[in-house]
């Protein structure tokens, strides 16, 4: 079957907020499907990672999909990975924060606290349980994903409204910060 483009859904309607299932069987073809059609998506979007629970159905998969894009212009460069039913295994005690925005929360941006690092493991599109560290921006699209399994978005971690600016803001700011 082609893949398509799945439409996003925002911040407001309920499945966004909805806990994720894990997924039973890995083969199965309407999986197989939700992992092309999910990667599909990000890349339109140019995001760099998206829950299935953004294009509405509410199963814990997500694409991890780093590179550079217009929305994120300093993004590492990786092959786009699907991780089905992760879990965070250990993290370092650092914390830092940086800029995220969400394909269901368009035109806003906010600086998130997440952890440094972060051991994770997960099950890849082969069955393959899988098991790294991750780290930065990449152990940070990693949390903001995980996040949205437990119907939590980028914008409960905030820790002021302070750390909320526009996107028209943001791109100033990535701008002359380079
Ligand atoms: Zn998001």
């Amino acid at each position: 079957m082609m893949s398509e483009m799945l439409s996003i859904i925002q911040l407001g309607h309920p499945i966004l907020r909805k806990k994720a299932a894990e997924v039973e069987n890995i083969q199965d073809q309407a999986i197989q499907q939700l992992v092309d059609n999910l990667i599909v998506t990000v890349c339109e979007a140019n995001g760099v990672g998206i829950a299935a629970s953004q294009v509405a159905q509410p199963y814990c998969v997500m694409i991890v999909a780093s590179r550079p894009n217009p929305r994120y212009p300093h993004a590492p460069q990786m092959e786009p990975t699907a991780m089905i039913n992760p879990r965070i295994i250990a993290h370092s005690s650092t914390v830092s924060k940086d800029w995220e925005g969400c394909l269901s929360i368009p035109g806003i941006r906010g600086l998130v606290p997440r952890y440094e690092s972060v051991e994770v493991e997960y099950t890849d599109r082969n069955g393959k349980i899988q098991r790294q560290w991750l780290t930065n921006f990449v152990a940070r699209i990693f949390q903001h994903e995980y996040d949205h399994f437990d119907g939590i978005v980028f914008l409960d971690r905030l820790e002021s409204n302070l750390d909320i600016v526009t996107d028209q803001e943001y791109q100033k700011l990535v701008i002359n910060n380079i």
